[in-house]
């Protein structure tokens, strides 16, 4: 893993999710397949995403200073790396970050899939207004193994939002990108929900896969033919089409007539 300290120009940028966000590294050591932070380069064209990444060591001042500038508005991690991602257990930025933001008076939502999340508990009981989410691509350990693999296992990853909920966090599941042959069929949409309400997730948000005309299609296209040949791939052209997307649509909201459950349809 080629680790490289950097100084970035603001903590805090504009963000169409909340009203900004804050990024503490650039680059992601979970390394999944379908990642689509990697259409960004910031210098690393030639590096293989996943083996690689810079580390804001600068952020906590900037984000002082920002945060007496803005004085409001929603702040989310991270958008182009996962903020607990295993570097995050040495340089902390993501733990400063909220100590910084003990007094903000906005809501602060975080997007991981680590459990190391759970290392700052107490700190995130102390926020105003928070809310950790989880996203979940695959149930099954063993599969997320080959397409998230620096990633906590996704069984960690529910048991950790458990833990969270039970603490009196607010949660959410990000169920995405839904992957075309891996977890699109009705059965495996069903088990995952049943897996969603037994931990007691508070909303779900779930979302179609994405990006497979561009750089992220044409790596996953590479490694989807390596790892398990043409006939797969097929599923995931198929999946570029209305068709599957209403498809697709129909199965969630078929599966979801069981859960009372709060959703979010993103497609
Ligand atoms: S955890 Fe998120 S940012 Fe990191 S590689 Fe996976 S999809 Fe990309």
């Amino acid at each position: 893993m080629k680790v490289k300290e950097i100084q970035c120009k603001s903590a805090l940028r504009p963000s169409k999710i909340q009203n900004h966000v804050i990024n503490p590294y650039f680059g992601c050591q979970h390394g999944c397949k379908y990642c689509y932070a990697k259409i960004y380069t910031f210098g690393h064209e030639k590096e293989e995403w996943g083996t690689f990444v810079d580390v804001r060591i600068n952020l906590i001042d900037k984000l002082k200073k920002q945060l007496k500038k803005i004085k409001q508005g929603s702040i989310w991690f991270s958008s182009i790396c996962d903020p607990y991602q295993p570097i995050e257990s040495r340089y902390k930025l993501t733990q400063k970050c909220l100590k910084v933001l003990l007094n903000w008076g906005d809501s602060v939502c975080i997007q991981t899939k680590s459990d190391l999340v759970l290392r700052d508990l107490d700190l995130l009981k102390k926020l105003k207004d928070v809310e950790i989410g989880f996203t979940i691509t695959i149930l099954d350990d063993d599969l997320a193994k080959v397409w998230e693999p620096g990633a906590s296992l996704p069984s960690k990853r529910l048991r950790a939002l458990e833990e969270l909920k039970q603490k009196g966090i607010k949660t959410y599941i990000f169920f995405g990108p839904i992957l075309p042959y891996f977890s699109d069929s009705e059965d495996k949409i069903l088990e995952a929900f049943k897996k969603f309400n037994q931990v007691g997730v508070n909303e779900v948000l779930v979302d179609k896969i994405r990006h497979l005309q561009d750089k992220v299609g044409r790596e996953l296209r590479e490694f989807v033919l390596e790892k398990y040949g043409k006939g797969i791939w097929s599923h995931f052209e198929h999946a570029q089409g209305l068709e599957y997307q209403e498809k697709l649509r129909l199965k969630i909201e078929h599966v979801l007539r069981y859960f009372d459950i709060k959703y979010k349809l993103l497609f």
